[in-house]
């Protein structure tokens, strides 16, 4: 879709909308667009008491214009919010009539519908207020709302409870036994690069070391903790070992509530890695399945069986994990309703305490006919997330979080389930943005929330293991900022 703006500096919110509303058109910015052809025309008149937004789309030779108004206040990151809604909503109204299929999440283009609900909440809105405000202004569904509404209850009640110094760690391991074919992650093939895993333990151990020192200086209280990737469970039972024991005796652990470990694919669990992860306090895990059709996992690229997955969950049942999570996906190739039905019934039976249902979504950077591939399925994933839905919920499991990414099929999100007391924290911490995340291992983002939320100071370690195993020095010198950010706490 070929676009044109005036009087705005910013064209973000404009490329933004229309991927979330054509997703299969690469938007381009133009100088004009010739009369009566496809195109949208974006301008900003600033009256100086506001900010007058026209949009007018064109399409088959139909025109359809939109007009909203950004209120202009002394707090400019108000005034940018204001117009940046302005913009997208007038987009939204002017190209929404040419749509076949209404997005489920409306105007609405974020990752975090729940954070969004929840900023109403924390304005003092009722629950019924926020769900009229989602439906009148942004257009989204009842059931996405409702979601949304109560995922934002959920997070409130955590960030209520929640100490000002309270801080969760994430500590990554860019590995996988093989790589998926719908991954978007930076995760290598073990066979590929195996030879880069050993100095990544080496430098990862020193970077935890390092920052159980600073994290103690600054008085801070890890409530949860999450080892995740790639795949930890690649590493083997005794480099698990030697993570683990560091992850001890480095971090101040008093205060620890919830240490998740995604074991992830089952092919690389072992009753070994297992027990060494109990004997470390893990409490949480994930064996995922993503499907439990055995065609599908073999078209995706995932080297076990659902009988491997089985075999996986009862030996960590034996072993006495208590809470354990499933993933799937709706829309993996080769997979129907039908399967993905049989799939849930599957999860369902073993009765694992959470189980998440992913949307697949096409990979960062994708071509244009992966993320159309996403558009056509979206019909067939609509049906796969009510099956979930349906089946979940009267199974007795509840949404407690989720999150959009980029190119969704459909635009639909992922949702975690759980059984009543078995949200997993860290995930609510980290997708509501509810506290200071400190990651650490290639590719990690450390969030710095301010103490009312409001401000996030993000900080990168590099991204691909061959530049993090180059790097400690400066990652370590790095984390001095967290010393000064919990001065002011
Ligand atoms: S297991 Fe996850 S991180 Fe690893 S390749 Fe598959 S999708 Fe990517």
């Amino acid at each position: 879709m070929n676009y044109t703006v005036n009087g705005l500096d910013n064209d973000h919110p404009i490329r933004d909308m229309l991927f979330h509303l054509l997703p299969t058109e690469l938007p381009e910015r133009v100088d004009s667009v010739p009369d009566g052809a496809d195109g949208l025309g974006v301008s900003v008149t600033d009256t100086g008491m506001e900010q007058i937004v026209r949009v007018c789309c064109v399409r088959g030779g139909k025109q359809v214009c939109a007009e909203q108004r950004a209120a202009i206040s002394d707090d400019a990151g108000q005034t940018k919010r204001a117009l940046t809604h302005a913009v997208k909503s007038a987009i939204f109204d002017a190209l929404s009539p040419f749509l076949e299929v209404q997005p489920e999440w409306g105007a609405l283009t974020g990752v975090r519908p729940a954070k969004f609900a929840r900023s109403f909440l924390e304005q003092g809105m009722t629950p019924a207020e926020v769900a009229a405000l989602m439906t009148e202004t942004y257009h989204v569904t009842p059931a996405r709302r409702a979601l949304a509404i109560r995922c934002a209850g959920l997070a409130l009640d955590y960030k209520n409870k929640q100490n000002p110094r309270d801080i969760s760690v994430y500590i990554g391991i860019p590995f996988c036994p093989s790589r998926c074919s719908y991954c978007s992650f930076v995760s290598h093939d073990i066979e590929r690069a195996g030879a880069l895993m050993a100095d990544y333990l080496d430098t990862l151990c020193a970077e935890i070391i390092h920052t159980g020192e600073i994290l103690r200086q600054a008085d801070l209280h890890i409530v949860s903790m999450y080892i995740g990737g790639g795949t930890p469970t690649t590493l083997s039972a005794e480099q698990l070992e030697r993570l683990l024991s560091t992850v001890e005796s480095a971090f101040d652990l008093h205060d620890l509530t919830e240490f998740t470990v995604e074991a992830g694919r089952p092919d690389t669990i072992t009753e070994q890695k297992l027990r060494t992860l109990a004997r470390h306090g893990v409490g949480r895990i994930s064996i995922n399945p993503q499907s439990m059709n055995d065609a599908v996992l073999e078209k995706i690229g995932r080297k076990h069986s659902a009988q491997q997955v089985l075999d996986a969950y009862h030996l960590a049942r034996s072993i006495g994990f208590d809470a354990i999570n499933m993933d799937t996906i709706a829309g993996l190739d080769g997979d129907t309703p039908d399967s993905f039905a049989r799939t849930m019934d599957a999860l369902i039976a073993l009765e694992p305490e959470n189980i998440t249902v992913h949307t697949l979504a096409a990979k960062r950077g994708a071509e244009q006919h992966d993320r159309a591939r996403n558009v056509r399925k979206q019909d067939t994933v609509r049906q796969m997330l009510d099956i979930a839905a349906k089946k979940l919920t009267a199974a007795g499991y509840s949404p407690y979080y989720l999150y959009r990414q980029k190119f969704m099929a459909g635009g639909f999100e992922n949702v975690g389930w759980c059984r009543l007391g078995y949200e997993c924290r860290y995930n609510i911490y980290m997708m509501e943005e509810l506290h200071t995340i400190v990651s650490l291992g290639a590719g990690g983002m450390t969030k710095l929330v301010d103490a009312d939320g409001k401000k996030i100071q993000r900080m990168n370690n590099p991204k691909y293991p061959y530049e993090y195993n180059t790097s400690l020095e400066k990652i370590n010198a790095g984390k001095q900022a967290l010393l000064s950010w919990a001065s002011e706490l």
